[in-house]
């Protein structure tokens, strides 16, 4: 395990880890925009630039991997001024409209523009300009916004194992873009919108629906598979507006497109409050203590007629693990059968 110096500290890193996983296992902070950890290094946007004794120039601590002895400055008047030239750069050809962008208050590149008080920019210039909009159906691609970390593509690659997108052109006119730049279709998993640090990939249905410090954050399983990946619904008012995941969770943050985006179910004016039960060929709303009599008195009669066997449960893999126990114990020991089963089997 080599033994390095981080600011004078001394940090026992683990082999193969990169001077910035050093710092941070140190909680020395480093600033980043295109390193993710859960990605592999890239080393593009300049911000992690350190100081190492012995090496005549700044280094990438993402890219560099810790040695015995080694020696490092984080923080240094040329380092921070090299750090801020770097974001007066990126921020010179940025639309910086933070006042509608939807990750306002939520956006590591604001946060970075905040902590170097960059306010006036000497690089003013020529600004990419692109008039075209994406017409898929979930994710826009705000490409004035992107800062080229490459987040997206790696994850796309790296996570999602798919390559919908890539870096495409040179210089000035370098850009992400699809296959022959054509609209996004791929499995919208909205993985990439999770890792870009700007507002270059948000969600079109959430677009002006609210952002961060408009919204209560609730933690809940996603009832679309059993699989029970961990979300977060961003609720403003008693409206969904926004389905993200952590990063410590068992599904670490990734999503399918029916998590990340099938949620307008919840708010849906057509969505049943109350319990039917069909009358004379017409079902009429009834309380629920009315629609639990009426189960329990059909399921006494039937068991009653014909024995616990004529009766069988169909839970349904849509509902949480806790939730088909329940029903397979209520089917097995208040109704006394093993004809219990879900709607996976089909
Ligand atoms: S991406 Fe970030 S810095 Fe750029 S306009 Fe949006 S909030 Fe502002
Ligand atoms: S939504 Fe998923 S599959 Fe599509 S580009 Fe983003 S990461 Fe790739
Ligand atoms: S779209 Fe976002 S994640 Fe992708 S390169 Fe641009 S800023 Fe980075």
């Amino acid at each position: 395990m080599p033994k390095l110096t981080i600011n004078g500290k001394t940090v026992d890193a683990p082999e193969g880890a990169t001077v910035l996983e050093a710092a941070r296992m140190a909680e020395i902070d480093i600033p980043t925009l295109c390193h993710h950890p859960k990605l592999t290094p890239f080393g593009g946007c300049r911000l992690c630039i350190v100081e190492i004794k012995g090496i005549p120039r700044p280094v990438t601590s993402c890219t560099t991997p810790v040695s015995e002895g080694m020696e490092v400055t984080t923080s240094s008047p040329q380092i921070e001024d090299l750090r801020k030239t770097v974001l007066e750069l990126i921020l010179s050809d940025h639309p910086n409209d933070c006042m509608v962008c939807e990750r306002a208050g939520d956006c590591t590149l604001q946060e970075m523009a905040y902590t170097y008080g960059i306010r006036e920019n000497k690089f003013a210039g020529e600004r990419r300009v692109y008039e075209k909009k994406d017409g898929n159906p979930f994710i826009e691609r705000d490409l004035e916004k992107c800062i080229m970390c490459g987040r997206c593509v790696k994850v796309c690659r790296e996570v999602q194992g798919v390559e919908a997108i890539d870096f495409g052109y040179r210089g000035f006119k370098a850009k992400i873009c699809t296959a022959y730049e054509k609209d996004l279709n791929c499995e919208f998993c909205g993985q990439c919108v999770s890792v870009c640090p700007t507002g270059a990939l948000t969600g079109k249905m959430w677009s002006l629906k609210g952002r961060k410090k408009d919204v209560r954050e609730v933690d809940t399983t996603c009832a679309y598979c059993g699989t029970g990946c961990n979300i977060t619904l961003h609720v403003k008012g008693n409206e969904v507006v926004r389905v993200t995941s952590r990063e410590d969770t068992l599904n670490e943050g990734w999503l399918c497109v029916k998590g990340r985006f099938g949620y307008k179910f919840i708010n849906s004016p057509d969505r049943l409050t109350k319990p039917l039960i069909r009358r004379d060929g017409r079902f009429e709303e009834v309380s629920w203590e009315e629609a639990f009599d009426c189960i329990a008195n059909k399921l006494t009669e039937i068991k009653a007629a014909f024995g616990a066997d004529a009766i069988g449960g169909l839970s349904s893999a849509r509902c949480t693990n806790e939730e088909n126990y329940a029903f397979q114990k209520m089917i097995r020991a208040a109704v006394g059968t093993n004809n219990v089963d879900h709607c996976a089997r089909l």
